[in-house]
């Protein structure tokens, strides 16, 4: 239920309502919208009597949520969610450049993916530590080592990071290492998974499943949110259909309609959604026109040696290029890079 408080209504007010709703067993969870306090109070709702609620004096009112996901939806916060980290502000009109490697696989290439990438207008690096393969005898990544090259090599260029967690036991290890922890498509309904990130404290980039529709994937952005994480970024990286000239059909479809029913920043990764190198401009392009809040792409200055998903990793040069394709786009919707 969403239950609005009367404007003007103080602090003590607001906190005494909470705690009423708490004693009937409920999570409540408060934001604020034009200066007017809004609560969700979730769980058995069924059980309460609303029409007495509705006559608390600081309550203005209290209707159903008319979603399955409540923290996540527009209901709850109407205007966009924005997360800043190190110099973006995500969700802003800034568009959020994140690019890296898919896996850090050394020093040189770490520092050397950085640079270019540092150079070319990014502000979050990307690079997997540890890595989801779908062959045990694949690289599998470095793990701690791999997360100690990203960081410095970040730090070095003035960069964020953002890298993936694939085990409840491993989030400690990312949150001390890197500034958004990402959960992998093959992870999206990793429920243990999604609420330890959900306590961590870090922004979360949500993947979407490679078979989830999108309101299975705003559920396990409801997940995190539930858990007290409010930082939650989503990002559409293909989804499999019966396709098979690209790795993954990357559904932009997915921006319009995520844009309408939540509030969160939805970020495009053209890299996995395409599978291809001389897709992946393309599709960056068209998913900033269709109102991404930011990309995550996979650069590598030897992708022909690289350890994974070299195919769809675009040499710094072809990076260059897509950052000022976008930046030109950014500027004709009123944002920029
Ligand atoms: C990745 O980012 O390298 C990755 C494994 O992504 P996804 O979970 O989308 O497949
Ligand atoms: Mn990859």
């Amino acid at each position: 239920m969403l239950v609005l408080l009367k404007r003007g209504a103080g602090e003590a007010e607001a906190a005494d309502v909470a705690s009423r709703l708490r004693m009937f067993g409920l999570a409540v969870h408060r934001t604020e919208h034009d200066g007017q306090v809004r609560l969700a109070a979730l769980g058995e709702v069924g059980a309460v009597d609303w029409e007495s609620v509705r006559g608390w004096p600081a309550v203005a009112s209290a209707a159903r949520i008319p979603r399955p996901f409540k923290l996540v939806s527009r209901e709850f916060h109407p205007s966009p969610t924005i997360i800043t980290v190190g110099r973006v502000s995500i969700g802003s009109e800034q568009l959020a450049i994140m690019a890296g490697p898919c896996s850090i696989e050394g020093e040189e290439q770490a520092f050397a993916i950085a640079a270019a990438v540092a150079r070319a207008g990014a502000t979050v690096m990307r690079g997997g530590a540890f890595k989801p393969r779908t062959s045990p005898y694949s690289f599998q990544g470095l793990g701690e080592e791999g997360l100690k090259l990203l960081r410095r090599a970040a730090d070095a260029h003035g960069l964020a990071v953002v890298s993936e967690v694939m085990d409840t036991q491993q989030v400690e290890l990312l949150a001390r290492y890197a500034d958004i922890l990402q959960v992998g498509a093959r992870n999206m309904q990793n429920f243990s998974l999604l609420r330890e990130v959900g306590q961590c404290g870090k922004p979360v980039l949500l993947k979407r499943g490679l078979a989830a529709t999108i309101e299975e994937w705003l559920m396990s952005a409801e997940h995190l949110m539930a858990q007290g994480n409010r930082q939650v970024i989503l990002c559409e990286r293909g989804i499999r259909t019966f396709e098979t000239y690209t790795r993954n059909t990357l559904d932009l479809n997915a921006i319009p309609v995520v844009k309408e029913l939540s509030h969160l920043p939805v970020v495009v990764d053209p890299s996995h959604g395409t599978g291809i190198r001389n897709k992946v401009a393309a599709m960056a392009r068209a998913a900033v026109a269709a109102g991404a809040d930011g990309l995550i792409v996979e650069v590598h200055h030897d992708p022909d040696h690289a350890l994974s998903d070299g195919p769809q990793s675009l040499f710094p040069a072809q990076f260059d290029e897509l950052v000022a394709q976008v930046r030109t786009i950014a500027g004709v919707l009123g944002r920029r890079v």
